[in-house]
This record gives C-alpha cells, sequence and structure tokens, in this order.
C-alpha cells in the first residue's frame, strides 16, 4: 500500500500559488458568504481566511444570522461582482433552509465564481471548454492522482456519489482525462460488482464504511473524498481504511487526503480568477 499524502500536495500548490502572488503588486481578492449556522462550515470559513491571508489575498468574511433574506444575500452578491478589489466569490454550502442556494449561484458573475458551481462554468466544463474556475475538490483530486503519477487515461475509474459539487464535475474532468468512468449513487444495484472491476474508486458518499475490504481487489487506487464526524468527534471517511490499507495499491487518509487539496484548489483558483480578469484590463 502506498500512502497518498494530501497535506504534503496541498502543501506544494499553496507554495508556488504564494510564489505567483508575490509577483503581482495588487492582492487577489476573496470574498466569502457564510449564511448558516454550521459548526463544520465555520471551521472551514475560518481555515480559508487563515490560508488566503497567508498567501497574500485579501479576503473579506461576511457572516450571517438566521435573520438573513434572501433579498440581503443578492445586494451583497452584486455588490461583490461590481467591487474590482474582489476577484473571487465563494458562498459557503449549505445556506440556512429559507434561502434559495440555487438563485443565490446564479447571481454569481461566472468570471469571479471561484467554485466553478455556476452553470456558465458547469456546462463549459461539460462541453470540454475551459470554464472560469473548476470544481475545488475535484480539480484537487485530479491533481493528487497526477501528483502521484497515477495513470487516469484508459483506466476504469468509479465514481461513487454524483452530487453537483463532487460526483458529477469529478466525472467530467476524468472523461477529460481520457479515463472510462462509471458513476455510482444510492439507486445503483450491486456496488461491489462495480468496485471489483474498477482500477480508481472515488468515494464521495458521506457514508462510513461503505466501502468494506470484500468490495476491494488488490492493487486498487481508492481515494476517499467522505468525511464524516463521529459521536466521538473523530473525523471517518467512506472508506474501511485500517481493513483496505493492505489491499489498494494507494489509498488516501481522512482527515489528510481529498481535503487539503479542496482547500489548495481554492486557493489556486481564486489566483486564476485574478489573473484572468487583470488579463482582460490591460
Ligand atoms: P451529497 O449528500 O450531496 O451526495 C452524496 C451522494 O452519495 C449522492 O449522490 C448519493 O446518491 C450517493 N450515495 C449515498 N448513499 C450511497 C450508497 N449507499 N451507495 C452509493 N451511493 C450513495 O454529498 P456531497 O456534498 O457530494 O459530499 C459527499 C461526502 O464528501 C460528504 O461526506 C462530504 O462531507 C464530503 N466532502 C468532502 C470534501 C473534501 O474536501 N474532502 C468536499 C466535499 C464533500
Amino acid at each position: 500500500m502506498k500512502l497518498i499524502n494530501g497535506k504534503n500536495v496541498a502543501k506544494s500548490v499553496l507554495e508556488k500559488v504564494k510564489e505567483r502572488t508575490l509577483k503581482y503588486e495588487k492582492k487577489p481578492g476573496l470574498a466569502v458568504i457564510l449564511a448558516n449556522n454550521d459548526e463544520a462550515s465555520k471551521i472551514y470559513v475560518n481555515s480559508k481566511e487563515k490560508i488566503s491571508n497567508s498567501l497574500g489575498f485579501k479576503s473579506s468574511i461576511y457572516r450571517f444570522d438566521k435573520t438573513v433574506t434572501q433579498g440581503k444575500i443578492i445586494s451583497l452578491i452584486h455588490e461583490l461582482n461590481e467591487n474590482p478589489e474582489v476577484n473571487a466569490i465563494l458562498v459557503q454550502l449549505p445556506l440556512y433552509k429559507h434561502l434559495d442556494q440555487q438563485q443565490i449561484i446564479e447571481l454569481i458573475d461566472p468570471k469571479k465564481d471561484v467554485d466553478g458551481f455556476h452553470p456558465i462554468n458547469v456546462g463549459r466544463l461539460n462541453c470540454g471548454l475551459k470554464p472560469y474556475a473548476v470544481c475545488c475538490t475535484p480539480k484537487g483530486i485530479i491533481k493528487l492522482l497526477k501528483a502521484y503519477k497515477i495513470k487516469i487515461s484508459g483506466q476504469s475509474v468509479l465514481v461513487i456519489g454524483r452530487s453537483n459539487i463532487v460526483g458529477k464535475p469529478l466525472s467530467a474532468l476524468l472523461t477529460l482525462e481520457d479515463a472510462t468512468v462509471t458513476l455510482a449513487h444510492s439507486k445503483t444495484k450491486n456496488l461491489k460488482s462495480l468496485t471489483k472491476n474498477a482500477d480508481i474508486i472515488i468515494s464521495a458518499t458521506g457514508h462510513p464504511k461503505l466501502i468494506t475490504a470484500d468490495m476491494i481487489t488488490k492493487g486498487t487506487v481508492v481515494i476517499d473524498v467522505g468525511i464524516t464526524r463521529q459521536l466521538t468527534g473523530e473525523l471517518v471517511g467512506d472508506v474501511d481504511f485500517e481493513k483496505i490499507k493492505d489491499i489498494a495499491g494507494y489509498i488516501t487518509p481522512v482527515p489528510g487526503g481529498v481535503g487539503p487539496m479542496t482547500i489548495a484548489s481554492l486557493m489556486e483558483n481564486t489566483l486564476e480568477l485574478f489573473e484572468q480578469q487583470n488579463k482582460r484590463q490591460e
């Protein structure tokens, strides 16, 4: 088994981002909207703020309590779209239940959509055109595979989970990398027959121990995107890591696998949007 160290790969991505940022007099601007009361989201947003500041970005966090209205978020998005100091806008999901998430995402200027969730960016990705930004977790997973020189082209890759933020964009990216992609989900029959035949399994369901040792063929690459906090406070993935680690060819741990790559991709996307916008002004 070879352990994939997402922390190390993310560190080297961030070092390159920092180096590139130093070349510019102006600072890339990242605006984050936090409109939910979820503890995990608060932790993610704090860490995004800390890392973006450490890279020399200018980050602004807009925190709202549950009395916030759809109108208030909409006018903030319009303001951020118009603000030349803001290059990247991130809406931390999920939002409070009374807010219309999709309407808010669609109001973000696609050129500032750092998460790549706007339908224009999703559409461009699926057409094989360059989106302004590619969704952070899928982008980070591809980078992780490439950092370990894991072959993607021609391989059978099983993606488990079909969400708009992981499974679907990841399937599109893998297809662009010439993988043969199977997308499984909660209604998929006989998941084991699919996992057994895959060269690479990427699981993003949030179901601890969905992937057990009997489902894995020796040498398979296993990428665990899932993050679930147990009652004990421990973070676990979708994969029964201890039982699978000696069967898999490569495996990611949770935490320390895909998670750090998501944040690194977010920072890289912020810098790329900044560069694209500066280029357009030249
Ligand atoms: P989601 O709830 O939107 O989607 C889960 C998907 O899993 C669905 O498509 C569902 O069909 C599928 N699924 C559920 N049970 C299944 C089963 N038994 N068999 C096969 N498929 C099944 O979740 P999401 O937002 O895509 O997140 C998935 C997991 O990844 C969560 O644990 C989340 O915390 C984690 N996540 C991690 C990162 C990271 O950076 N590491 C980023 C995003 C999400």
